[in-house]
């Protein structure tokens, strides 16, 4: 047999249901590793005290035979995503000792399910980064080699998942935050489409681009997470059941799947800045698929390369103003402006600026500050106002393209992980999203799947590859995933 902790979501479930594992030793195998390698690689903020009651509850659900997907199945989860009673702090000073007071529409079918979360994993502070080096407390490494970065904002979901320490997590991805720490850590990480998953309980980013999904070893466990925790909710007004742009049916396979028609936008692989190894990898998964019985078609989608500017001026717009509730008032950290003094004595202003100057790292600041200009008065309609009328040319190439091809396949990251501290720059951050964030800007369903290794410095750095699809569409994303992958379906 497999080791206990190499098990996916699938097996795990199998073993639990026949007795032949249980809840206690599915969940003792995750904590071993836990104790083995956090330490080192800086992955959960937190391992919580209540895991072995929570396998016990669920113990007694399976052996009632009352089992779910999901039962007694231990999960790690992003440290933006509240379960009442126990901390959330989005990786920031601001939020360092805040619990949350109810649980994440998300979180709350998992547990609906007895599913086991083992604790929160770290992430760019307010999920603002692709690396974790923007976390307040450390840098998450990467289990593949410790001294690369584990991608991010999921930074510690991915490499909780790539670790053993869990067999599946919750991430949220707002510009491709799921499916990068996903390629770099070797998971399959899928960014639903937005909306499909409530985002109550999720610390927003850029609304209009937030969406939780799940990081995991397989495509069919991505598929099982999804399944838990998709679903319109009446707490978050922009869930809804997807449908898609052309009014044809959402998610059934009405072909044989060797019928999907496949995109590759090539000349999106012109753009400077993508490595040799990514290039290559790229190729070598075309190939495998059409070997696999897929068509490939070159397709153009011509502005797909203005994304990265449209979404550097929406996302800190919706940052800035969402970052406005942390004032040092309303939740955690409220520092006195004159410390001195042993009675607050300082005026409101002065709490805002010492608190939100101390308590918020330099990333986020920076996108306060940016978002805060491209909505001033002055400057609205140069700049959000542009963006907004480009997300909608966006939009529009992608329709026409899913009228061609079922899905669009490019790259995950241009790169495979890097070096810790090696990007000095805000600007080489950001370039790192490329292929990432025109699914937030389109709202459409992306897939990252592990598609083989780069060797750097005599260590195998996995490498990803990303399928997106239409509107409601994640079926067809696991279809081509899973065969690419080789699962059985
Ligand atoms: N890396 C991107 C950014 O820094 C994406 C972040 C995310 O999806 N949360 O904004």
């Amino acid at each position: 047999m497999t080791q206990i902790e190499d098990l996916t979501i699938k097996e795990a479930r199998k073993l639990l249901d026949s007795k032949e594992i249980s809840a206690k030793e599915l969940t003792e195998g995750a904590l071993l590793q836990i104790e083995d390698k956090n330490k080192e690689l800086n992955i959960y903020l937190e391992v919580y005290d209540d895991i072995l009651e929570q396998a016990k509850l669920a113990q007694k659900i399976i052996d009632q035979g009352d089992s779910k997907d999901l039962t007694g199945i231990p999960l790690a989860i992003k440290d933006n995503i509240l379960i009442k009673g126990k901390k959330a702090s989005a990786a920031s000073k601001i939020l360092e000792n805040y619990k949350a007071t109810y649980t994440a529409t998300a979180a709350k079918k998992i547990l609906e399910q007895n599913g086991i979360f083992i604790g929160r994993t770290n992430m760019d502070e307010f999920a603002m980064g692709g690396s974790t080096e923007n976390s307040a407390f450390g840098v998450t490494r990467n289990p593949h080699d410790p001294e690369k970065v584990a991608g991010g904002s999921s930074g510690g979901s991915a490499a909780a998942v790539a670790a053993n320490m869990a067999l599946g997590a919750l991430g949220s991805d707002t510009g491709g935050s799921i499916r990068e720490p996903a390629s770099f850590c070797g998971c399959v990480g899928l960014k639903p489409t937005y909306g499909s998953v409530s985002r109550y309980g999720l610390m927003a980013m850029g609304s209009s681009l937030d969406v939780i999904g799940p990081i995991t070893k397989s495509v069919a466990d991505a598929e099982i997470i999804f399944n838990v925790i998709k679903g319109q909710d009446k707490y978050d007004s922009t869930s809804h059941i997807p449908v898609r742009h052309d009014g044809k049916s959402v998610g059934s396979l009405q072909d044989s799947s060797r019928d999907l028609r496949i995109g590759v936008p090539y000349h999106l692989l012109e753009q400077d800045g993508i490595s040799r190894e990514v290039k290559e990898n790229f190729e070598e998964s075309v190939e495998k698929l059409k070997n696999l019985g897929f068509e490939i078609k070159d397709i153009k989608l011509p502005n797909i390369d203005k994304s990265l500017t449209i979404y550097y001026i929406i996302m800190p717009a919706e940052v800035s103003s969402n970052m406005a509730r942390y004032d040092g008032i309303k939740y955690g950290l409220s520092l006195d402006g004159n410390p001195s003094t042993p009675l607050r004595t300082s005026n409101l202003m002065e709490v805002y600026k010492k608190t939100r100057g101390e308590g918020l790292g330099p990333e986020v600041r920076r996108r306060i500050i940016l978002g805060t200009y491209v909505l001033s008065a002055g400057y609205y309609d140069a700049y959000y106002g542009k963006a907004m009328a480009a997300r909608e040319v966006i939009k529009n190439e992608f329709n026409k393209a899913f009228n061609e091809v079922n899905v669009v396949l490019t790259p995950t990251a241009p790169t495979p992980a890097w070096k810790i501290g090696e990007k000095t720059s805000p600007l080489e951050n950001y370039l790192a999203d490329i292929f990432t964030v025109t699914a937030n800007i389109a709202g459409i369903p992306a897939i990252s799947i592990p598609s083989g290794f780069a060797k750097i410095n005599d260590k195998d750095l996995p490498i990803g590859i990303q399928l997106m699809s239409a509107h409601g569409n994640e079926n067809v994303l696991f279809e081509i995933g899973k065969n690419f992958l080789g699962e059985t379906t």
